[in-house]
């Protein structure tokens, strides 16, 4: 290959290349202008939205303003108001700091900047076209309002990657809701098309209670329903440094954790970002509560002397890093820990139900949402809409393979088993009647069910010796499974719901469902708008009937935003099929009457790839009348 000579770049492909890091869709300009929005002192910030953002994304505050002389320079690269040596990059305060953010989008996309300053300036505003740099007088309150159109309009082989309007309106939804939850003090509105689909009002208190109010806005009440407040002072103040960290915010229950890890909101001195070090430390505060891959909700706010966090690591800032990372993982995980500790030892008194009752159990690690209620001071209100309050009823009472299980040999004994005195604590006792029945061997590989172990494991006693089930793993590739059967049979089998369960949704989610019955309906799901902010689940898959509509539902939603809704059951299928399982899937801590015991063994006998869990663990393993006889050194 012939040598090229070597040039400098022009300025605006430098741009271009800056904006390809900074800006991958809408949600990046939406993040950026709202970032430049704050910064400026606003109390209202206004996002207005045309096709997802894609055609138009307008910023509109009440902050500071820009000054005429001072307005041309903003779009230039590496030009900043915030900073001016290396000390105060060390020490910074603000969101931005880089100085090319305005440039970045100048390059890809239309923009105009209509600004008028607060103190000082002229008595109008001045508006100024990004392309031509003309500036023109213009009436405005003191201000600015940044217009991005036709973003990706000179770059044509990204806008290729965007996905459908529903999912960048989502994008960038999201992006203003992680804003509103660092700054409660700061009103919020997104428009989109015309149409308000989301307004976060100032809230009037400070500090917890304003972040409770926003909270409950932004998130729900639900959220705060099954939220624990923690502030945390990890470390000792010091003279120099008042409070060198601080952990604060809510920490959501075990029981109120979902599929997706799309409630965990991690800021650092006001900042959203991603932090594997909190994220860690959050999760391993759970580690004892929270089973399987459950993802736990939480908004935690780190504030640490910003001489001790360097935010310049990434071109959007969405990562930093600490000077000490071991102490602000230390400092999380306490500060998690303390906030879910409390209301543990408050749930400790319910004892676990009896085997006999186990179909109408309760989870027994968890209490019932009324009695944690009880155990939470600051929360009185009765549960929301749509809210179980448990998940009664017989697991897979109507599935097919369930007559076959009261066969005439296991009949006698699981009549007789309703008779048996209360179980032991910790371990279901077969009776002794179940003991003389024969083994059916080869019928029956994974043996006859024995014993339920501390609501997680059933032993089964085969003619090799015992067998370990992992009843949540087992049964939940079992449902995988069947989904999956049915999926390639054309369509998953739906139930209509007696009484449609309505919950609070978010314009995200009653977008998704909007856009995406189709894909809902051959997923045997049907979830409609029940008002602008409520969506009603009308009908579930017949295998998952048992389960909470709602939270399926939320997760089935959560999984198809992240897609194009035409090509998702296509090229997330299984992902989404995953994760309708899991929601169908007996919980650990269920206890299960043997009948349901053996029920799941032979489901696993007759389900491919039952020896795994979808997550690739076994579901179940053998322990050999030899290696039984081994562990207690007995020849044989
Ligand atoms: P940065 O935020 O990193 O400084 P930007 O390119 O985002 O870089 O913005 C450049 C400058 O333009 C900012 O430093 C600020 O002085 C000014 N500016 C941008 N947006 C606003 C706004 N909404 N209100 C007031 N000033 C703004
Ligand atoms: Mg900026």
């Amino acid at each position: 290959m012939p040598r090229a000579p070597i040039r400098e770049l022009p300025d605006e492909l430098i741009s271009q290349i800056a904006a390809g890091e900074v800006v991958e869709r809408p949600a990046s300009v939406v993040r950026e202008l709202v970032d430049n929005a704050l910064d400026a002192g606003a109390g209202q910030i206004t996002v207005r939205l045309q096709a997802g953002g894609v055609r138009l994304i307008s910023v509109e505050d009440d902050g500071c303003g820009i000054l005429r002389s001072e307005l041309p320079t903003a779009l230039k690269r590496h030009a900043t108001s915030k900073i001016a040596s290396l000390s105060d990059l060390e020490s910074v305060q603000t969101m931005g700091f880089r100085g090319e953010a305005l440039a970045a989008i100048c390059s890809i996309a239309e923009v105009s900047v209509l600004t008028r300053v607060a103190h000082g300036g002229d008595p109008h505003g001045w508006l100024l076209d990004g392309r031509s740099g003309e500036l023109q007088p213009t009436a405005r309150n003191p201000g600015t309002t940044v217009e991005v159109r036709e973003l990706f309009f000179a770059t044509p082989a990204r806008r290729k990657f965007l996905k459908t309007d529903a999912t960048e309106l989502a994008h960038c939804i999201e992006a203003v809701r992680r804003h509103a939850l660092a700054r409660p003090d700061v009103g919020f509105a997104i428009w989109h098309d015309g149409k308000l689909v989301a307004q976060w009002r100032a809230a009037s208190g400070s500090g917890m209670e304003a972040l409770r109010q926003r909270l409950g806005d932004v998130l729900g009440t639900e959220f705060l329903d099954q939220a624990l407040p923690l502030d945390w002072p990890a470390l000792p103040a010091r003279d120099d440094h008042p409070q060198r960290l601080r952990v604060w915010g809510f920490a959501g229950l075990p029981d109120a954790a979902r599929s997706r890890n799309d409630w965990q909101f991690v800021y650092v001195n006001g900042r959203y970002v991603r932090d594997k070090t909190i994220t860690h430390a959050a999760r391993s505060a759970y580690e004892d509560v929270l089973h399987g891959h459950r993802q736990p909700v939480y908004a935690l706010f780190v504030s640490i002397d910003p001489a001790r966090v360097d935010v310049n690591v990434h071109p959007t800032k969405i990562e930093v890093r600490f000077r000490d990372g071991r102490e602000v993982h230390q400092g999380v995980r306490h500060a998690v820990e303390a906030a879910l500790a409390a209301p543990r030892s408050a749930q400790a008194q319910p004892a676990t139900p009896p085997a006999t009752t186990a179909l109408s159990a309760e989870p027994s690690a968890f209490a019932s949402p009324v009695q944690r209620q009880q155990a939470l001071p600051w929360r009185p209100e009765a549960p929301q809409v749509g809210q179980r309050v448990n998940d009664v009823g017989a697991l897979w009472g109507n599935e097919p393979e369930k007559a076959s299980i009261n066969t005439a040999r296991t009949g006698a004994w699981l009549d007789r088993q309703d008779a048996a005195p209360s179980a032991m604590p910790e371990v279901t006792r077969t009776p002794s009647a179940a003991e003389a029945q024969p083994l059916p061997d080869g019928e029956w590989p994974l043996g006859r069910a024995v014993a339920q172990l501390q609501g997680v494991y059933i032993l089964a006693e085969n003619a090799q010796g015992l067998v370990v089930v992992d009843m949540h793993a087992a049964h939940e590739r079992i449902v995988y499974e069947r989904l999956k059967q049915q999926l390639d049979d054309q369509h998953i089998s739906s139930q209509p719901l007696l009484i449609p369960a309505t919950f609070a949704a978010t314009p995200e989610e009653v977008a998704t469902a909007e856009a995406g019955a189709e894909v809902l309906a051959t997923l045997g799901l049907e979830v409609v708008p029940f008002s602008p902010r409520t969506l009603a689940v009308r009908a579930v898959p017949t295998t998952l009937a048992q389960g909470d509509p709602v939270e399926l539902a939320r997760s089935v939603l959560a999984e198809m935003a992240q897609h194009e809704a035409s090509t998702v059951v296509q090229r997330a299928r299984n992902e989404l099929l995953a994760t309708m399982a899991c929601h169908g899937a007996v919980r650990a801590n269920r206890r299960l009457t043997l009948e349901e015991m053996n029920g799941l063994l032979r489901q696993m006998e007759h389900t491919e790839r039952s020896d795994q869990c979808n997550h690739g663990r076994p579901t179940w393993r053998q322990l050999t009348l030899k290696e039984l006889d081994a562990l207690f050194l007995r020849g044989r």
